[in-house]
């Protein structure tokens, strides 16, 4: 049997002789410095502590071993610089032949071939999803890339799908979404040059054979405030920089964007990224077949979005008048309505004039708009635009990679979404992608820490529970029925009340104080409300919430509720993205947000392999005593086989007498007296 583990602790002994004794387990540990690296499964630390386990992964780092086993969970330190071979064609082979990948190094290869393997087996075949979490700039977008990449080489289709020789083959179009979607979707922040705006859920398709047949994405959380507003020494989306740096002089000409011309919406642009390459974002949308000339339209609204930025009006002086518009700005509102194609009075009058039907009659009524006011149409506009650009982007770019459902029978799904925000000033923005994280948080949280105890319980292991973070209260808080923040979001919209946020705040209290998850800070003059996240409280800015808020994480989490998870924690291991800079301090705060050392502690106080009692009965019926000498002495095999064949089958029915095959099977193999549990 393997070794039971007995959390409980024994009533003789006091608790400071178990701090102290656990002190000094701690201390000897990391006695050995040396050997400290060579700890690739954080399971096998003894003790399981945060200072272990953080000087075990330094220990690692500094060695340029970025991947360790965690339990359920892969951790991946990002080293902010190309480390030669860990990605190369040779490596992604050697992990995808060998027998057992997971002897090998621990690497994001040993993830993909495992969720590989798993669609494949004839025992228990299951669609497979890797969620790949972290911070800003922890390498989340890097990881889903390499695994895409692994699984275009290991997974390769044989022919084309679509048969047709001019439609590049599918690997290639899968990975060329990846440009697309970063040139449209990502941007440069205060922590990441290459920070994506949006969340991305990617399903590979796999056929009969296993091989690449098709593919899905499904985005969600576009930051499209970014098009119209970016924070100090933060940029707007990376396309846009795209088309100012990369265009011919006939584009510019045609597209209006004289060299050297300012947009407001295009701050930071004397900074030259590796992002900003137009040729690239060009090259994968032709070979995702979208065409020179749709390309040209798509440039030319962008064109319009920018010129859109540089309308500003000034208040009229008289104010039943429509405001008013400097000289350069006519220019400007004309170029836009010129590029975005709607006649330049309606697009005035969109911006500066509110129709407000009211009464019995329905009657319409005009109303000029305020400068501020006509500052949020413009941004909402141009916001929209956006956001519809991109929604039609990621609908013609599934078009070309999607395959009917009769071509597929598996899948493996990458999920990569932005990590959780805290920033000094967050509004429903960061409320959605926290909440997106805390979504996924329960998700590991009821797959791992809460499933595997329970199953102990139920198989009667002697077993204390081991603490964790449930966010359940936290998602009540925020998504709960019938009164959450959401709902009374919903509600102020609805209504169209939300203009008076002091009045809100005030409801969501009054609401909501039963939920220890809500405070206020009480210090600051805005109003506001804080919600206590697994990985940190946040402060969020009520005035700002004006938007209607839809979060379409259900569908998301019905379909990860339907596969086996495997989960890819990136951390990052300094904030100023400083190559082979390890902080411990930064780390640790990850590492407690994400409840890793919890899971760890539960992995290696648990059994390594569970497997049931029927599969492993089947696997290792063999092994028997009562089975080997049956084959000896038998003469009349045949007849005696099926007789025993038949009982043991009755047998291994009963879950009572399975387990003693168990214990028999056991015993044979280690040699020992095994207690049945
Ligand atoms: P996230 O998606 O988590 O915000 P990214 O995947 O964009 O973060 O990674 C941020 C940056 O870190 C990348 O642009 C790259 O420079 C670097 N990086 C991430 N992972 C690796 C890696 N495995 N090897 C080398 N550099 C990496
Ligand atoms: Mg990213």
């Amino acid at each position: 049997m393997p070794e039971q583990v007995n959390c409980q602790k024994e009533d003789s002994v006091t608790q400071s002789d178990l701090n102290e004794s656990y002190e000094e387990e701690v201390r000897a540990f990391l006695s050995d410095e040396e050997k400290l690296h060579l700890f690739d499964d954080l399971t096998k630390v003894n003790p399981v502590t945060t200072t272990t386990v953080l000087k075990c992964l330094q220990a690692r780092y500094n060695v340029n071993l970025f991947y360790t086993n965690a339990g359920c969970s892969l951790v991946a330190l990002n080293p902010f610089q190309p480390i030669s071979c860990l990605y190369s064609p040779e490596l992604m082979r050697e992990y995808h032949v060998a027998v057992r990948p997971q002897d090998l190094k621990p690497h994001i290869y040993t993830v993909a071939e495992e969720a590989y393997r798993n669609v494949q087996s004839q025992m228990d075949p299951m669609n497979q999803s890797i969620i790949v979490s972290g911070e800003s700039g922890a390498g989340k977008t890097w990881t889903s890339r390499c695994l895409m990449k692994f699984y275009a080489s290991v997974a390769a289709s044989v022919t084309s799908s679509k048969g047709n020789e001019a439609v590049e083959r599918i690997e290639k179009r899968v990975l060329d979404s990846n440009p697309i979607m970063e040139a449209f979707g990502n941007a440069c922040t205060l922590r990441n040059n290459n920070s994506s705006r949006f969340g991305k859920y990617i399903q590979l398709h796999l056929d009969r054979f296993h091989h690449l047949s098709s593919a899905s994405i499904q985005t969600f959380l576009l930051e499209k405030t970014r098009v119209a507003y970016q924070a100090p020494s933060e940029r707007n989306f990376h396309i846009f920089y795209q088309i100012t740096k990369g265009a011919t002089a006939e584009e510019r000409q045609e597209w209006n964007l004289p060299e050297g011309a300012d947009y407001r919406w295009l701050p930071n642009s004397e900074r030259n990224l590796e992002e900003d390459c137009f040729e690239v974002t060009r090259d994968a949308m032709l070979h995702l077949g979208i065409d020179c000339s749709t390309q040209n339209n798509i440039f030319k609204v962008l064109s319009g979005l920018l010129h859109l930025g540089n309308v500003q009006f000034s208040n009229p002086l008289d104010e039943s008048q429509p405001c008013e518009l400097e000289d350069e700005a006519k220019d400007s509102v004309k170029t836009a309505g010129d590029l975005l194609k709607i006649p330049v009075e309606m697009l005035l009058e969109s911006l500066r004039i509110r129709t407000i039907t009211a009464g019995k009659q329905q009657q319409v009524f005009k109303k000029p708009c305020s400068r501020t006011e006509c500052d949020t149409r413009r941004d909402c506009l141009a916001k929209l635009i956006y956001a519809k650009l991109f929604e039609w982007l990621v609908l013609v770019i599934n078009e070309s990679i999607y395959a009917d459902t009769s071509l597929w029978t598996s899948f493996i799904g990458l999920l990569d979404v932005y990590g959780f925000e805290a920033f000094p000033e967050n509004n429903l923005e960061q409320l959605c992608i926290n909440y997106a994280n805390e979504k996924l948080q329960q998700h590991f949280v009821a797959h791992y820490l809460k499933a595997q105890q329970e199953e102990y319980a139920s198989e009667g292991l002697q077993w204390s529970f081991i603490n964790y973070q449930d966010n359940q209260s936290c998602l009540d808080l925020i998504e709960g029925s019938p009164l959450s923040i959401f709902s009374l979001l919903n509600e102020e919209c609805r209504l169209n009340r939300s203009s008076n946020p002091d009045l809100f705040q005030t409801r969501i209290e009054k609401a909501l104080s039963d939920n220890q998850c809500l405070s206020r800070d009480k210090f600051s003059k805005k109003p506001n409300f804080i919600v206590s996240h697994y990985a940190g409280k946040v402060c969020y800015q009520l005035a700002a919430m004006v938007e209607k808020n839809k979060s379409s994480l259900e569908n998301l989490m019905h379909i990860l509720n339907s596969t086996k998870p495997h989960y890819i924690r990136c951390i990052k291991p300094n904030a100023d993205c400083k190559a082979m800079t390890f902080r411990k301090e930064e780390v640790l705060s990850q590492l407690q947000a994400c409840g890793i050392v919890e899971a760890i502690t539960i992995s290696a106080a648990g059994f390594p392999i569970r497997i049931s009692f029927q599969s492993f009965t089947d696997r290792y019926e063999i092994l028997r005593k009562s089975h080997r000498s049956s084959k000896k002495s038998t003469c009349d095999e045949n007849n005696d086989n099926t007789a025993k064949k038949k009982e043991e089958t009755a047998a291994v029915d009963d879950s009572k007498a399975s387990r003693s095959v168990v214990v028999e099977i056991l015993e044979n193999v280690t040699g020992q007296t095994a207690t049945e549990p």
